[in-house]
C-alpha cells in the first residue's frame, strides 16, 4: 500500500547478493516508517516528492536523502551545478571549478520558506489524514464484511501516512461502474495506477521476469478515494453511502 514500503528485508537481501545499490523512491513517505525506521532513510539513497498531490508540499520539488556516506560527497557536486562550490564556501579549496556533471535542483526561497511551513505542521497533517483515513475504514467495514469490496491491509511493521485510501472491488467492471456511478453524483474517484510492465515506456524499456497477474488483478479493480487534509466525516460518509448504494443494488 502506498505510504507502506514493500518487503524491506527482501529488497535488501537480492541487493546485497547482486552488489546492487538500493534507491529507495519513498515519493509519498514522508512521515511513514517500516519497523520504526522512517522511509527514506532504508536505501542507500531515498527520494521524497513535495509535489502537490503529496501529504508535505512546495508545489513541485523534492529531496534526495542520501544515506550512503560514499555519495554524499558526488551529490553535493551534482546540486551546485557540477561544481565544487560548497567545498569552496567551506574554505576547503581556494577557487570552485567544474567537475562534473549537475543542475539547478535547488528550489528558490519562497519555495523553501513554503516547505518550511508545511514540514512544522507535518505531525498535524499526518494526524489529520490518519483520522480522515480511519473514518473510511470504519465506515467501509459492513461493506467488507459483505463481501463486496476488500479495504486497504496495514501490515503490522508498517506506520503509514495515509497519504491515500483506495478499495479493492471484485472486478473491473464493477469498478468502472462504480467510479462512473460516484462521478455522476460530484464525487471524483480515481483509479491508480496503470502498471509500469504495461504502460508504453515500460513495455519498451523495462522487463518483467514472467506475466504479473496479481499487479494486473488490482490495478484493473483498485478504486481511490477522496482524500484530502480537512475532509470532513460528513463528506466521507457521503462517498461511502453512494458506494453502498451502489455495490448493493447491483
Ligand atoms: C509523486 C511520485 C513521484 C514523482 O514525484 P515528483 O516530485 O513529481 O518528481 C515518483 N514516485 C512516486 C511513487 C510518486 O508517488
Amino acid at each position: 500500500m502506498p505510504g507502506c514500503p514493500v518487503k524491506w528485508i527482501t529488497v535488501c537481501e537480492i541487493a546485497r547478493a547482486h552488489r546492487l545499490s538500493v534507491v529507495e523512491d519513498a515519493a509519498q513517505g514522508v512521515m511513514a516508517s517500516y519497523k520504526g525506521r522512517a522511509l527514506g532513510t532504508l536505501g542507500d539513497l531515498g527520494a521524497y516528492s513535495f509535489h502537490e498531490t503529496k501529504n508535505v508540499i512546495s508545489g513541485e520539488g523534492g529531496a534526495l536523502l542520501v544515506n550512503a556516506p560514499q555519495y554524499v560527497d558526488r551529490a553535493e557536486v551534482l546540486r551546485e551545478k557540477g561544481t565544487d562550490r560548497s567545498r569552496f564556501f567551506r574554505g576547503e579549496v581556494d577557487k570552485y571549478t567544474w567537475q562534473d556533471i549537475g543542475s539547478s535542483f535547488l528550489p528558490g526561497e519562497l519555495i523553501a520558506a513554503f516547505l518550511w511551513a508545511q514540514l512544522e505542521e507535518a505531525e498535524s497533517v499526518t494526524e489529520g489524514r490518519l483520522r480522515s483515513w480511519q473514518v473510511y475504514h470504519d465506515l467501509l467495514a459492513p461493506l467488507e464484511s459483505q463481501a463486496r469490496l476488500r479495504r486497504p491491509v496495514v501490515p503490522a511493521e508498517c506506520t503509514h501516512n495515509a497519504h491515500m485510501y483506495y478499495i479493492l472491488l471484485p472486478d473491473s467492471q464493477t469498478r468502472d461502474g462504480l467510479m462512473h456511478e460516484l462521478r455522476g453524483r460530484g464525487i471524483y474517484a480515481v483509479f491508480h495506477y496503470v502498471p509500469l510492465h504495461s504502460s508504453p515506456a515500460g513495455r519498451r524499456l523495462g522487463r518483467a521476469a514472467r506475466a504479473l497477474p496479481v499487479t494486473d488483478s488490482v490495478s484493473g479493480r483498485l478504486l481511490r478515494l477522496p482524500l484530502w487534509s480537512g475532509i470532513l466525516p460528513e463528506e466521507q460518509a457521503t462517498v461511502v453511502s453512494a458506494i453502498a448504494d451502489y455495490l448493493q443494488r447491483g
